[in-house]
């Protein structure tokens, strides 16, 4: 069977094409090809013609196809994207200035249950292969380039869509990888990001293998049993552990940890939680990034009024912590953070 040329990284290809006695400058003109020019049909130009029977041979170049597109008023679009097997992800674009940010899936569906999201009603249905990942960017780049081609940069990822992505470890790896890749799309390392609900044995081999990639943790609540409500994995790998080894990943100046807090009415948003927050974050190289809940059909929770959320903003900041409130975006089409099903 054909594997995806999207699967690999630049290494990789080079050890193949050297395996198979074939030039291994043909990586490099792969790479300018598909990731820096973002063709997507088989490269001829200048590859060696043995090289190009190779691949013709022993490679796909097939991507996944958009089928359906959802642009808000704001900007937002989001994608849902189908995979060969029939399954469906969804993926984001999120404007900022004339500047987007792509955040991706990289699970059919998310296994760690969280109460708050709606991905996670759906429960997991498999993982996301690498040139499944990296193909939505190709995708959304192409759509960018095409639809709005005046605002067409597309420079920074977060990997903040549908799944744990530290539930899908080697494929978000490689897909990093190709994505920093300097002969192809070359995204500067701080402008990746990867957000995790927590998920320990991924973070145990963050230092070692994805260095200096931004990271991010759902922490949505400081007390441990409330975060057990709302992160079930957080009974299995708690907080403060998940804490020691996000304490050890070594930043640079002016990188930081993001904390994600979703502010739910009446269950973290009291004085009382901003300051266990406060507490048990100051004195880090963090950011918190504050989530107002953005409701989705059947759900329970509710989110704030605007005025909690910046008296929750207040009292972190009065411990010096830099307290973002997230925009929301993409809300009117159920894009935001946490409302990707692709059930519905
Ligand atoms: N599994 C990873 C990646 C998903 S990121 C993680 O948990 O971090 C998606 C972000 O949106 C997370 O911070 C998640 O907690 C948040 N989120 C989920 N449901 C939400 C909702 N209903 N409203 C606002 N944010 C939500």
């Amino acid at each position: 069977m054909k594997t995806s040329f999207y699967q690999y990284n630049f290494k990789e290809l080079t050890k193949i094409l050297e395996e198979n006695d074939l030039s291994v400058s043909g990586a490099s003109l792969l790479f300018n090809w598909h990731y820096k020019q973002k063709n997507i049909e088989p490269c001829t130009h200048n590859l060696a013609l043995a090289t190009q029977e190779y691949l013709r041979e022993n490679f796909n170049f097939e991507l996944p196809i958009i089928i359906d597109v959802h642009e808000s008023s704001d900007h937002t679009a989001k994608f849902l994207i189908q995979m060969s097997d029939g399954l469906k992800v969804e993926t984001v674009l999120i404007p900022f200035q004339n500047k987007y940010t792509i955040c991706l899936s990289t699970q059919v569906g998310c296994a760690m249950k969280c109460s708050f999201c709606f991905t996670g009603t759906q429960g997991l249905k498999r993982h996301l292969a690498t040139h499944e990942i990296v193909g939505q960017f190709i995708l959304a780049d192409r759509w960018l380039k095409k639809q709005r081609p005046a605002d067409h940069q597309l420079k920074n990822i977060v990997y903040m869509g549908q799944g744990e992505p530290l539930h899908n470890f080697d494929a978000v790896k490689t897909s990093i990888e190709i994505f920093l890749d300097q002969h192809g799309t070359s995204i500067g390392v701080q402008k990746i990001t990867v957000s995790t609900a927590g998920y320990l044995p991924g973070l145990l081999r963050w230092n070692n293998e994805i260095p200096g990639v931004n990271i991010a943790l759902s922490l949505h609540s400081s007390i441990e049993e409330k975060r057990n409500k709302l992160i079930p994995i957080n009974q299995r790998y708690p907080l403060e552990e998940i804490l020691k080894y996000l304490d050890l990943i070594p930043l640079k100046r002016k990188q930081y940890v993001i904390y994600e807090y979703l502010l739910i009415k009446n269950f973290n948003d009291s004085d009382f939680d901003a300051h266990a927050t406060g507490e048990l974050l100051k004195g880090k190289q963090a950011i918190i990034n504050l989530i107002p809940f953005n409701p989705f059909p059947g759900t329970e929770y509710e989110r704030p009024e605007n005025i909690r959320v910046e008296a929750f903003q207040k009292i972190l900041e009065s411990y010096k912590l830099p307290a973002l409130i997230r925009g929301t975006k993409g809300d009117d089409i159920l894009a935001a953070c946490g409302q990707l099903n692709t059930k519905i």
